[in-house]
């Protein structure tokens, strides 16, 4: 286990053979909004793998004026449509945001992308 120096708001997960993985907490105040950075090697193709993973939720919100239930039959609709288009086309484009708005939040997020980065070089095999 390496020691791991970060405190504000990012956390080392775990570490793994052939990966290392952070949560990295989100600054809009929700608890649940965060992002797990899993830092992989891929011995094979000698490569290494940045995977983000983060809950992204479709935008259903639509606003009809004095109506409710105009309004539950939109966001339906919405709701619909994304899952006919993951469903025909087999993808969907979603954003998200991870805010981070302090100094040292951002400062522990470029550490964690670097003690990952050299956590995979140590167990690469190949080195340049
Ligand atoms: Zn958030």
């Amino acid at each position: 286990m390496i020691n791991s120096k970060f405190k504000r708001k990012v956390a080392l997960m775990g570490e793994f053979k052939d990966s290392i993985m952070y949560t990295v907490d989100c600054d809009c105040g929700s608890e649940e909004c965060r992002a797990t950075i899993d830092i992989e090697i891929d011995q094979e193709f000698k490569i290494i793998i940045l995977n983000f993973y983060k809950t992204l939720n479709c935008s259903t919100f639509s606003y009809i004026k004095d109506s409710k239930i105009k309004q539950l039959f939109a966001n339906i609709k919405k709701r619909f449509y994304y899952a006919f288009k993951i469903f025909f086309t087999g993808e969907i484009s979603l954003n998200s945001d991870l805010i981070i708005s302090k100094k040292d939040h951002i400062d522990n997020f470029i550490d964690a992308l670097q003690e990952g980065r050299d956590y995979c070089f140590d167990r690469l095999e190949f080195k340049d």
